[in-house]
């Protein structure tokens, strides 16, 4: 049997493993990933994608064709109707009162509108023109690790079967994961919620998107369910009804939802959905990882927090395994994707647990900017990130805090501190005497003639002098709020402990 080689072979050809591919492409690793099916799915689920997602995905140059999404640029909003042409009630946010917050005062990004099977030829594209090799039409039969990597077996859609030996793998197929499965790995969480019906159809019903709400929850007494817009003139009706999928009592349902039947409307397909919610024990074992809904299911019902977690999984993991590959890292770095990630994927199912059913635990409700720009990483690729620091805050509240994302702050139109991350180690500071101290570390000095000094050092909470280094994927590592006595051996050890370097030159 043929085998091919790579140094990541990724399982699952959805937003998330593309993503992967993605990140891992524009690190220049090696990588391979299979896909059982020949495209996306006809029928969309995600739509709503967070301005840390297009943070991402602006830091790759794939955010200018990204659409915002559609509505007043305050995300998905939803409200309670009868129906979309009858009476409307209330606004149903996703966050307890209070505790919502206008998001993209942090950000240099807004939210993405997108639907699913748009946005996923988008990151495929992308990621082949920057060199993943990306097999439509592949599933991968099974798997064995040892010491040096891992070897899967795949059948193509000719039926041809081959194998593939990568240093990696990283498992992004989907809720059902078999690869997390043929672990033994058990997920934690509330599990099992229901099933769900949907019918993704398309009408010319944009009218109704002009107060900025983009999905419809209908209360009709009887009859009920949620409308919801994919922003390109298609719409679905998620609902709980058990009927025929005859196309005479789905276009009914869908008249009964809208309140009106004098309207074209095109029925594309139906979708049935198991809903969910559970997080893997372990993110890896040995040579694998998992990512995206192989790791954990958000319920979508319940904030939309799903394909953004995924996302950022990937994001997190790429730069690591970049960085082992290398050899710029030793493999202990790996072991943080579990301690970073986990935690958070484990307070957002809490969270939207807690949103929707108040606060019958002990668990605190965090705002939405902690939940999108917050998440605290505790782990050894971080330095001073404490058990007694809370999981989340807003970036006001943390004021540069190690383990949190580095904070944004225009620098010049258009250009956000958060660009001068990504590529690689970057040291923030007002002071050029720390320029060029440590081999391997990019140093930014910011000073007072940028007249921009200010408010970066408020904002990575520095005095004058201090420093703030800033890991590969945009959060902060370790910082000196002052300059200490010895800035060369003070950055040195901090960068050879945070990055796990095998052996650190210093100039
Ligand atoms: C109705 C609905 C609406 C949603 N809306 C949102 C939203 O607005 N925002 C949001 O963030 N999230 C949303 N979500 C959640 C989101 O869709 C998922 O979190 C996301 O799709 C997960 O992506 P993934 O790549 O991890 O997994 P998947 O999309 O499930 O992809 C896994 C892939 O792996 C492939 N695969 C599996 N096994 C193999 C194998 N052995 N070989 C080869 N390929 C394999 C599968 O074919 C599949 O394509 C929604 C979910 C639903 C159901």
């Amino acid at each position: 049997m043929r085998t091919d080689t790579t140094s990541v072979l990724v399982v699952g050809g959805g937003l998330t493993g593309l993503s992967t591919a993605l990140f891992l492409a524009w690190r220049d690793v090696p990588v391979i990933v299979v896909e059982r099916h020949p495209g996306s799915s006809p029928h969309p689920r995600a739509v709503g994608f967070t301005p840390r997602t297009m943070e991402l995905m602006r830091a790759v140059g794939l955010s200018g064709s990204l659409p915002e999404y559609k509505g007043d640029g305050k995300g998905v909003r939803r409200i309670r109707v009868e129906s979309l042409a009858g009476q409307w009630f209330e606004e149903q946010p996703w966050s307890a009162p209070g505790k919502a917050t206008p998001l993209f005062d942090y950000t240099p990004t807004r939210n993405g509108g997108l639907a699913q099977d748009r946005f996923e030829p988008l990151l495929r594209d992308k990621a082949r023109e920057l060199g993943a090799d990306v097999r439509m039409s592949t599933r991968m039969l099974g798997f064995e690790q040892d010491d040096d990597g891992v070897t899967a077996t795949m059948r193509d859609d000719e039926g041809v079967e081959y194998q593939v030996r990568a240093s990696y793998l990283v498992a992004a197929d989907g809720h059902r994961s078999p690869v997390r499965e043929a672990l033994g790995i058990e997920r934690v969480g509330k599990g099992f919620l229901g099933e769900s019906r949907s019918v993704l159809f398309r009408a010319p019903l944009e009218e109704y998107l002009e107060r900025g709400y983009v999905q419809f929850m209908i209360d009709q007494g009887d009859f009920g369910g949620a409308v919801m817009s994919y922003g390109d003139g298609r719409w679905a009706f998620f609902h709980r009804n058990e009927v025929d999928s005859d196309e005479d009592t789905l276009r009914a349902m869908i008249f009964r939802a809208l309140g009106r039947s004098d309207v074209d409307v095109e029925i594309i397909t139906e979708g049935r959905w198991q809903l969910t919610a559970g997080v893997a024990e372990r993110f890896a074992d040995g040579r694998v990882f998992l990512a995206g809904d192989a790791a954990h299911t958000l319920p979508p019902s319940r904030g939309g927090f799903g394909a953004n977690t995924g996302i950022e999984d990937a994001h997190n993991l790429a730069w690591k395994l970049a960085a082992v590959l290398t050899g710029a890292s030793a493999p202990s770095l790996l072991a943080t994707y579990d301690a970073e990630r986990r935690p958070v994927a484990k307070l957002r199912h809490d969270q939207i647990f807690l949103r929707t059913q108040g606060a019958a635990t002990d668990v605190e409700t965090i705002d939405d900017a902690a939940m999108e720009y917050g998440h605290l990483y505790r782990s050894s690729a971080v330095l001073g990130a404490g058990p007694e620091l809370p999981p989340a805050r807003r970036p006001d509240q943390w004021l540069g805090q190690p383990g949190t994302r580095a904070p944004h702050v225009w620098l010049a139109p258009e250009v956000s501190t958060l660009d001068l991350f990504q590529r690689g180690w970057v040291l923030v500071t007002d002071d050029p005497a720390w320029d060029g101290l440590v081999d391997g570390v990019d140093c930014r000095v910011i000073g007072n003639e940028t007249g921009k000094a200010d408010e970066v050092r408020a904002a990575f909470g520095l005095n004058p002098g201090g420093a703030s280094l800033v890991r590969p994927d945009g959060y902060i590592a370790w910082r000196a709020v002052d300059a200490p006595a010895d800035r060369r051996a003070a950055l040195g050890s901090a960068l050879a402990e945070v990055s796990a370097a095998p052996a650190l030159a210093t100039s």
